[in-house]
């Protein structure tokens, strides 16, 4: 792992550098006082040697002037003649040599001595010793009065140079040496010490003279400047050091440490007052109008990917055609209500499903189911509460997901869009069927949210009810649904029917006969549907809803036909029969379809083949429908209207479109056995349409008392159980009432 260096605040260099400053400063400083010291010693070691050779001079230049004048008054006749008449001499003495003027200045005693060294006279004042030392030399002492003296003997000599005696002087020395002029030694301080009572040579003098130095002013003046420039210059460069900190705490560090937070700040995303505010460097300036210029196009450039990013995602999750939310939407929000512990208030989800809407779309064209579609999702949106969220799931399929929404609330919002929807004119669009929606509604209630596939098979429940004829379009999900449809959505029924479409395997026709109420003979036999499932027989009410629910109704319709065309061309159906057919509504209308019916005409030979359409898959495309049927017809087929009377149009239908065969609903064969009012109805009915050349068939014969009553009504041929059960072509018949059973030999027949 690699170390990354530590770093340090710019603060914390600039304390470290004002310390190390402080500290060559003062070792500076330390430095320069040690040099001024030395060099003052040095001086003063200068002045002192030249304090003693000053003295030295005026020492030598002193002596050489007493000497001099020692001989000049050695030589003066009147000292000679004292030698001559020595008894003039005390009188000499007195009135003329010691009168001011003859003697040097500074001498403070005088004396003659004879050729024998005595003393020329006894005199009370006499300093100077009674007999001349031996030898006399000159001698250096403190008096009694402790004057440094001098005292020096002179030989007096005649002209001739022959000796008359001696002249002895006492010279006061310090006055002399003080008048000298002297640089460096202070002549006031000028004294003696260590003097031997004895007295000493005047060579040895200089080591006995004490004295001071002069004080030296330009020395002086010298230290004291230097000293003065010294602090000076410790003051300035310290003004100096202190102002480049203030400067550089001002420009550099203080910005920088601004710049930081700037940066920092930034980067968090915080506003800061900072990023306005100005700098007193140039150059940082740019760097922060630079940040903030690049910060400021960073959040440009952030606002506009926000907006592509909601344009995207709107794109992503809105329905072109319809502007509501799309699957993904709806994915991606249940995923995030799925995550969340649990709603706190109760949540309903809706499931709305156009009924036809494939079959409006096949009529009518693209263009007009879109418009269609735009309409149901307008109207349901203008029905739901501002906090709703409506989604299209695909194809007719709309999910609504109402937060904060129980059962009434539900129901009403429900209501509301059926009301909508109900209210929407869909004539202008050229539609003429009604436009129906029905919803299927799951509540979420209770401490945890259900799954979603939990919640959404609810609701698929619900509306699968609601789409039951005869019941109310609006249904609420309840347990009893479930025990109702158990097989209905069980994953082994929609795998088997899943199977059985893709491979045509489980598919097995049973074939139940139509018999001609006149002859007694079968005419032809009704195939219909069964799926096999894990040994059991699945009947059509088991699975049919589960084909009508993912909308898989042609590849049924293909499937059948495929199987009883196999059927037909094993041999099983006789050739004397013929074979009715079930197709679905949507199925009609397709061109695989017609194309399988091609086949099967193709297969039947010389049989008879009669296609059953139901009166309800008719609603919405009857022309479309009615040219295919053409093109049926051509291919041999005789058209029956499957159901009738179970519905509410069917004489529209018979009116508009080119049907052979009218198949009466068991409903209406009970009738039959009803008041009189509906068996008086059934029967005009079947006694109008067999006068308008159509061929009745009565559905649901279960008994003997039926078959007669369908039978005293007139119809031409009957179906049911008491005539015969469906059954698979390959068992035997099974017993059946004596005028029906002839034709219907050669089949297994199911259970009731
Ligand atoms: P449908 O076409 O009206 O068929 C007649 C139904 O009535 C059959 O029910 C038949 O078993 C039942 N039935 C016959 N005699 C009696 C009787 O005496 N009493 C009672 N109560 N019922 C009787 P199944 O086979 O369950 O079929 C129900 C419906 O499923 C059919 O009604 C038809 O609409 C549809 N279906 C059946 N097979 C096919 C098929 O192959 N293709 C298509 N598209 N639909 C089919
Ligand atoms: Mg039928
Ligand atoms: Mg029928």
């Amino acid at each position: 792992m690699t170390q990354r260096p530590r770093t340090w605040s710019l603060n914390l260099y600039l304390a470290g550098f004002g310390l190390v400053s402080l500290l060559l400063m003062a070792l500076l400083a330390w430095w320069i006082l040690l040099r001024i010291d030395a060099m003052d010693r040095s001086l003063q070691a200068a002045e002192a040697a030249g304090a003693r050779e000053e003295l030295q001079h005026a020492l030598h230049d002193r002596l050489v002037e007493m000497r001099k004048a020692a001989r000049k008054l050695a030589a003066w006749d009147e000292v000679r003649q004292q030698f001559a008449q020595p008894a003039y001499y005390a009188y000499w003495r007195m009135h003329r040599l010691h009168k001011p003027g003859i003697l040097p200045a500074d001498v403070v005693a005088s004396e003659l001595y004879d050729r024998t060294g005595q003393r020329l006279g006894s005199f009370r004042d006499a300093l100077l010793p009674a007999r001349l030392p031996d030898p006399p030399r000159e001698r250096v002492f403190l008096d009694t009065r402790h004057r440094l003296v001098i005292e020096q003997y002179q030989p007096v000599t005649d002209p001739d140079g022959r000796r008359l005696g001696w002249l002895g002087l006492r010279w006061a020395l310090l006055p002399g040496l003080q008048r000298a002029v002297y640089t460096h030694l202070d002549p006031e301080t000028l004294h003696v010490e260590g003097m031997p009572p004895a007295g000493i040579p005047p060579e040895r003098l200089l080591d006995h003279l004490r004295y001071a130095i002069r004080p030296s002013h330009a020395k002086q003046a010298v230290l004291e400047l230097l000293y003065a420039v010294s602090l000076q210059t410790a003051l300035v460069v310290g003004a100096l050091a202190f102002s480049f900190y203030l400067l550089f705490r001002h420009l550099v560090s203080n910005p920088l440490h601004r710049l930081a937070r700037l940066v920092r700040a930034l980067g968090s995303g915080e506003e800061t007052p900072l990023a306005r505010a100005r700098f007193p460097i140039t150059e940082l300036e740019v760097v922060r109008a630079s940040l903030q210029a690049y910060h400021e196009r960073l959040q440009e450039t952030r606002r506009v990917l926000d907006d592509r990013n909601r344009e995207l995602w709107l794109l992503a999750h809105r329905d072109p055609l319809t502007g509501v939310l799309n699957r993904r939407a709806f994915d991606e929000d249940w995923t995030r209500a799925d995550g969340t512990s649990g709603p706190a208030a109760p949540m309903a989800f809706l499931l709305l499903d156009c009924d036809h809407f494939k079959a409006i779309n096949d009529t009518y064209g693209h263009q007009v189911g879109d418009e269609v579609l735009r309409r149901i999702a307008r109207g349901i949106q203008h029905s739901l509460r501002a906090s709703d969220r409506l989604y299209r799931l695909g194809g007719d399929e709309f999910a609504a997901l109402l937060p904060r929404c129980d059962a009434d609330c539900a129901r009403e919002v429900a209501e509301r869009c059926l009301e909508h929807l109900d209210g929407e004119d869909f004539t202008r669009l050229g539609i003429h069927e009604p436009v129906r929606v029905s919803i299927g509604i799951a509540l979420a209630e209770g401490e945890r949210l259900p799954p979603l596939d939990e919640l959404k098979r609810m609701a698929d429940t619900a509306m699968y009810h609601a789409k039951r004829p005869n019941r109310h379009r609006i249904q609420f999900y309840s347990g009893h649904m479930d025990r109702e449809g158990g097989m209905l959505y069980s994953s082994r029924v929609l795998h088997a029917v899943e199977r059985a479409l893709n491979t045509g395997e489980g598919i097995e026709m049973h074939y139940q006969p139509v018999v001609d109420l006149v002859s007694g003979r079968t005419l032809y036999r009704e195939a219909l549907v069964r799926i096999r499932m894990e040994g059991a027989l699945l009947a059509p009410g088991r699975f049919l809803p589960v084909i009508e629910a993912h909308r898989q109704e042609v590849e049924l319709d293909l499937a059948v036909l495929e199987a009883i065309r196999r059927d037909i061309e094993r041999g099983g159906i006789p050739e004397h029969e013929g074979v009715s057919v079930n197709v679905s509504g949507m199925g009609i209308l397709r061109r695989e379809v017609m194309q399988a019916l091609e086949r099967l005409a193709a297969a039947a030979g010389g049989r008879a083949l009669i296609l059953e359409i139901t009166e309800t898959a008719y609603i919405a495309q009857i022309e479309q429908a009615n040219h295919q049927i053409g093109a049926a017809r051509a291919l041999g087929y005789q058209i029956a209207l499957d159901d009738f009377g179970s519905g509410y149009s069917s004489l529209r239908y018979l009116a508009t479109m080119p049907f052979d065969i009218v198949k009466f609903d068991i409903s209406m064969t009970r009738q039959l056995a009803g008041g009189k009012p509906q068996r008086l109805l059934t029967e005009r009915m079947v006694e109008m349409l067999t006068e308008a050349g159509y061929k009745t068939v009565a559905e649901g014969i279960e008994d003997a008392a039926t078959l007669e009553r369908v039978r005293q009504a007139g119809f031409a041929c009957a179906q049911g159980y008491h005539l015969g059960r469906p059954a698979a072509l390959d068992a035997p018949a099974q017993a059946a009432p004596a005028r029906g059973r002839a034709a219907v030999g050669g089949n297994r027949s199911e259970d009731p």
